[in-house]
């Protein structure tokens, strides 16, 4: 099968496997959304989707269907998990792991501090693993966080969830004869964002950055901002070649030409929704006036309706 081809049908099992078993699942989680708010919504997906198993390149897989997409690069030296699900999904995620390999679990990575990236920190690291992020992920777990477009708090993650390494700027380490650098974007998605780049392989995971095929949540509660997202993508397309995996946070494992995609709808509905509001428009006019009109069909139909991704975009303008 050659790469294209699996990234669409990795595309096709995002849908089920992120929000259940089919499109009646994903009917009821926007229902659901709207009655429960976005967190439950996320564990009870989690908790009834399959793991889809992907082989990237080389040594590097992707688990998808349990929060953010896991990346999981095998051999001597043990399994290096990048993000760590939703503990609802262990039982699943654990054979999807032994399908890799029989490595054992030695190091996790966090992408950012979210829960449906770092909610399986605990088992993981009772299964070996070594935890390595920003060091603002390791402060927002640390203490009770509000998320308020969740309306969600939060409480302390357990001494065992909590990284073990932290870094400001950068980090670089070696693992299965692998090269991977970790770097900090500054506020994005939220404060706390790192990409880890896969080097020999040419893969890299942006986290919660890219959103493929979906208006990406922006969490201003813990320091993100549409401006940090845009920058943090155009730095993403600065380092990224024709030729590299490039894994999101949520969606399928796509490429360059989808991260540009992207990155033009940013800054379009920013433009779009500055100009309302320089008009002196209020949040309820500027979502009248569709500013996301344009791309809707595209990256409106997942969790960040246009009325929310426009109110996300509102705040930071
Ligand atoms: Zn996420
Ligand atoms: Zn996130």
């Amino acid at each position: 099968m050659n790469t294209n081809n699996r990234f669409n049908l990795s595309r096709r099992h995002f849908v089920s496997a992120s929000l259940g078993a089919s499109a009646v699942v994903f009917a009821k989680s926007r229902l659901f959304a709207q009655e429960a708010g976005i967190v439950p919504t996320m564990i009870q997906a989690a908790s009834q989707a399959k793991i889809e198993v992907n082989r990237l390149r080389r040594n590097i897989s992707v688990l998808e269907g349990s929060g953010g997409n896991i990346a999981v690069l095998t051999g001597k030296d043990g399994k290096l998990l990048i993000d760590a699900g939703f503990t609802v999904s262990r039982s699943r995620v654990a054979p999807a792991l032994d399908s890799l390999s029989a490595d054992s679990i030695t190091r996790l990575i966090n992408t950012h501090w979210h829960v449906d990236h770092t909610d399986g920190n605990a088992w993981l690291h009772g299964a070996g693993a070594a935890i390595t992020a920003h060091e603002n992920t390791k402060k927002h777990l640390s203490a009770s966080t509000r998320v308020e477009e969740w309306s969600y708090t939060f409480p302390p993650a357990p001494a065992e969830a909590l990284p073990t390494t932290v870094f400001r700027d950068g980090h670089r380490l070696r693992h299965n004869d692998t090269a991977l650098a970790l770097k900090y974007y500054g506020p994005a998605h939220t404060d706390s964002d790192i990409s880890v780049v896969f080097e020999e392989a040419d893969v890299i995971h942006v986290g919660d950055t890219w959103w493929n095929g979906f208006y990406p949540f922006i969490d201003y509660s813990t320091g993100g901002s549409i401006d940090g997202m845009i920058r943090a993508t155009k730095r993403n397309l600065s380092v990224v070649t024709d030729k590299t995996i490039i894994v999101p946070g949520h969606g399928p494992v796509g490429n360059k030409g989808g991260l540009s995609e992207y990155y033009d709808m940013l800054v379009a509905i920013r433009g779009n929704v500055s100009k309302l509001k320089k008009q002196g428009k209020s949040l309820a006019e500027t979502i009248a006036a569709k500013p996301t009109a344009a791309y809707d069909a595209k990256w409106g139909q997942f969790l960040m309706t246009p009325a929310i991704f426009t109110k996300l975009v509102y705040s930071g303008v």
